[in-house]
């Protein structure tokens, strides 16, 4: 069975004393064991949350350079990251792939740079409202997995995350049946395009305006093994979230 997995996206937010807070709330909390849970926080904070945070939480980058070390400005590398005790790193967020040009090819090169060096992966996808009004969802998807499945071959480490970018921030989430369709499309693209094992094996978050209200019913969903959390895992409702399923 596929561990549930929930992961916090702080993305460009938060300050010393608002991850601090966050953490202790995270520390004093009564989590779901059978719950594997990650919190990504803007990477200068990461020492300060690894030093903090109860064993058992893991960290994540929001990102990661697809080069080793040297002159490259304003980067962050693998190395970085594990030493200071994130073992794993969100990639392909839509955000990045918007606002900073990163195309199919370089989230499949950073992919594969992590996992070589050793940090598990979250590889986001999703369409935005014009795709998926002009019925494109699944082939955007699959194009940007297509990308990773040509370029990795152990997909251990490899946890995908559905966010379509509609419903990012918006507040509008994809309604269960939309989410489940589009991971059970996923599962099927895995299954051909790389192996059955993987398909049933690998973790298909889902992220989107995810809150207290709304995760019960998409955590009883199928194919939906966790969530990938914005805004709300600023919040309190992180811990609720953290246990849908209970
Ligand atoms: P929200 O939960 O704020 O919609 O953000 C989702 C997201 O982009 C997580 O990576």
């Amino acid at each position: 069975a596929r561990k549930f997995l929930v992961a916090a996206n702080y993305k460009m937010n938060g300050s010393i004393a608002s991850v601090r807070q966050l953490i202790q709330q995270l520390n004093e909390s009564k989590l779901d064991p059978d719950v594997e849970v990650v919190i990504s926080p803007p990477c200068i904070y990461i020492l300060l949350a690894r030093e903090t945070l109860k064993p058992g939480i893991e960290i994540s980058a929001q990102n990661v350079s697809d080069k080793p070390a040297g002159a490259f400005t304003g980067e962050t590398s693998v190395e970085h990251l594990k030493d200071v005790g994130a073992t794993w790193t969100i990639l392909g967020h839509s955000e990045r792939r918007q606002y900073y040009h990163e195309t199919d090819a370089v989230v499949a090169s950073k992919t594969k740079f992590a996992l070589d060096n050793g940090l598990g992966t979250i590889v986001c996808c999703g369409e935005s409202l014009e795709e998926r009004e002009s019925g494109k969802t699944v082939a955007v998807v699959e194009k940007q997995l297509k990308a990773v499945v040509d370029a990795v071959k152990d997909w251990s480490k490899i946890v995908v995350a559905y966010e379509p970018i509609w419903a990012i921030g918006t507040g509008k989430v994809a309604t269960t049946e939309q989410a489940q369709e589009v991971h059970v499309a996923i599962r099927k693209f895995l299954a051909k395009e790389v192996s059955s094992e993987v398909a049933e094996a690998t973790r298909i978050l889902y992220g989107g305006s995810v809150s207290e209200k709304n995760c019960k019913e998409l955590a009883k969903q199928a194919d939906i093994d966790g969530f990938l959390v914005g805004g709300a895992s600023l919040k309190p409702a992180f811990i609720d979230i953290i246990n849908a399923k209970q």
